[in-house]
């Protein structure tokens, strides 16, 4: 995720958010760190998931134990502006229980469900809050593989938070824009909403016709291509279009964007196939200035990090009021504002750092935003802009700014996407690493980091694991210092 600038600020509608400040604050307050730091002290606190949650202090409700899902299934009939049933959807979830149940929880927030039912019998279901707890006319004993099918519509409602903006399912004039960090998936399917479990996912999406339909992965149904209801110019006639992402993905990862494309194909120079999609309403944005601006950072990035993680790449630039982008799997999705290179390169670099590698627990989101924030600068020193050593530089002379205080390892939920802190603090500790261990070692961490948790999850703990395993040095300090300071570091 990724706040845009400023200008874009005054243009949305949204809260601004607090991500995206650059300015130094009050003086006085803390100074560097003189005495050594104690050693890296983090114990890898694992979650402890209830029946109605994964057990994450910053999303409590989020998630819920006793089960894996392997996919979702979800078939979504949207027509944008139906402020009673824009949605008329069903989800079958595929999943593994992984303790006896005799009821599971799904997480759903708003919405009418119209039945629920399990290994393809009735369930009986009640609602709590955002919980939907299901029980299975049989019991599913330990280890079991069951399907769940959900029937429900609605109007989804976006998620307006102080600290976070508006987020999640968004109209736009012309269809619907879907970012979900952290929490919004569930605002429009049920699901297991928490990074720690991820799955892969079908689209199949009915929207009127004349709309188009943009979503994760690839469209099984080809491009411009799906399932016509009755002709085009039929009353009430419909299209139906069915996308695929294979590749585990977060809840909040998943999109589905419906309204009037741009749309272009292909492939990068380096091979991998990419589909780029722009509302020509959307000033600023290029449809091929895009696709070569994203064929070459992902092939660029590929050489930097390793094999590309997935079986596309993408972006969409859509009319939708956000302030932010977000980094939904393999396609970064953006608002209304004008095409800015180093976002986009901060978003393609969450594809293999966040979307593949993903966090464990949201304390630990800096493994998103530092990677995509020290690329996002990498990208920018490409361009002939400042270098990454200067946007460090810049940072660390705010001598006594109070943002110090604020721990890039454990920020809380309140500042769990604070600019300082979780993007900037969090990229100088790359950079503090990078001058530790020097070029070669470090690149080889950042590889190493996104070969060995490919698909998966990780933590701080395995981080710092991985990086004094492949330099050979103690980090531990480093690490204590610029993750879980409340002061300026020592300059590493
Ligand atoms: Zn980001």
């Amino acid at each position: 995720m990724e706040p845009v600038p400023r200008i874009v600020a005054v243009l949305a509608t949204a809260a601004v958010l607090t991500a995206g400040c650059r300015t130094t604050g009050p003086g006085g307050g803390a100074g560097p760190t003189i005495s050594a730091p104690p050693a890296f002290s983090q114990s890898d606190t694992p979650l402890h998931p209830t029946p109605a949650s994964a057990g994450d202090p910053y999303t409590p409700g989020d998630g819920n134990g006793g089960y894996h899902v392997e996919h979702y299934g979800l078939n979504l009939r949207i027509t944008p502006g139906d402020n009673v049933r824009e949605l008329d959807a069903t989800a079958e979830l595929t999943s593994v229980a992984t303790g006896d149940l005799t009821s599971f929880d799904l997480d759903l927030t708003g919405l009418t469900v119209a039945s629920v039912q399990v290994n393809g019998a009735p369930a009986a279901y009640t609602r709590q809050g955002q919980e939907l707890t299901v029980t299975p006319a049989t019991p599913l004993a330990k280890g079991v593989r069951f399907s769940t099918s959900v029937a429900y519509h609605g109007t989804p409602q976006a998620i307006h938070e102080p600290t976070l903006g508006t987020y999640g399912w968004i109209r736009t004039r012309d269809g619907i824009f879907t970012a979900d960090q952290p929490s919004g998936a569930q605002t429009w399917f049920p699901c297991n909403d928490h990074p720690s479990d991820k799955a892969s996912y079908d689209f199949t999406v009915t929207v009127p016709s004349g709309l188009q339909v943009v979503a994760n992965g690839e469209p099984v149904t080809g491009l411009g291509g799906g399932v016509h209801s009755a002709s085009p110019m039929a009353r009430n006639s419909t299209i139906t279009s069915h996308w695929r992402e294979t590749e585990p993905m977060a809840t909040y990862l998943a999109t589905v964007d419906v309204g009037h494309f741009q749309i272009k194909t292909g492939r990068t120079p380096g091979g991998i196939p990419i589909i780029v999609a722009v509302d020509p309403t959307v000033a600023g944005v290029g449809l091929d200035d895009l696709y070569a601006r994203t064929a070459e950072i992902t092939d660029a990035w590929v050489k930097l990090f390793g094999p590309y993680p997935f079986d596309s790449t993408g972006a969409i630039y859509d009319n939708a009021l956000v302030n932010f982008a977000l980094e939904t799997q393999t396609r970064p999705v953006f608002g209304d504002y004008p095409l800015d290179p180093t976002i986009l390169a901060h978003e393609l670099a969450h594809e293999w750092f966040g979307d593949s590698v993903s966090v464990t627990k949201w304390q630990d989101i800096w493994l998103n935003e530092g990677f995509a924030t020290y690329f996002e600068w990498t990208w920018g020193e490409r361009l002939g802009g400042k270098s990454v050593q200067q946007q460090y530089d810049e940072r660390y002379g705010l001598v006594g700014d109070p943002r110090w205080q604020i721990e890039p390892g454990n920020p809380g939920k309140d500042k769990m996407f604070d600019g300082f802190a979780v993007y900037d603090r969090a990229a100088m500790t790359l950079q503090a690493l990078r001058t530790r261990v020097g070029d070669s070692k470090f690149f080889a961490i950042v590889r190493a980091w996104a070969a060995e948790r490919r698909g998966g999850n990780g933590t701080t703990p395995e981080f710092v694991a991985t990086a004094e395993r492949i330099s050979g040095m103690q980090l531990g300090p480093l690490f204590q210092a610029w993750l879980y300071g409340t002061t300026r570091p020592t300059n590493w």
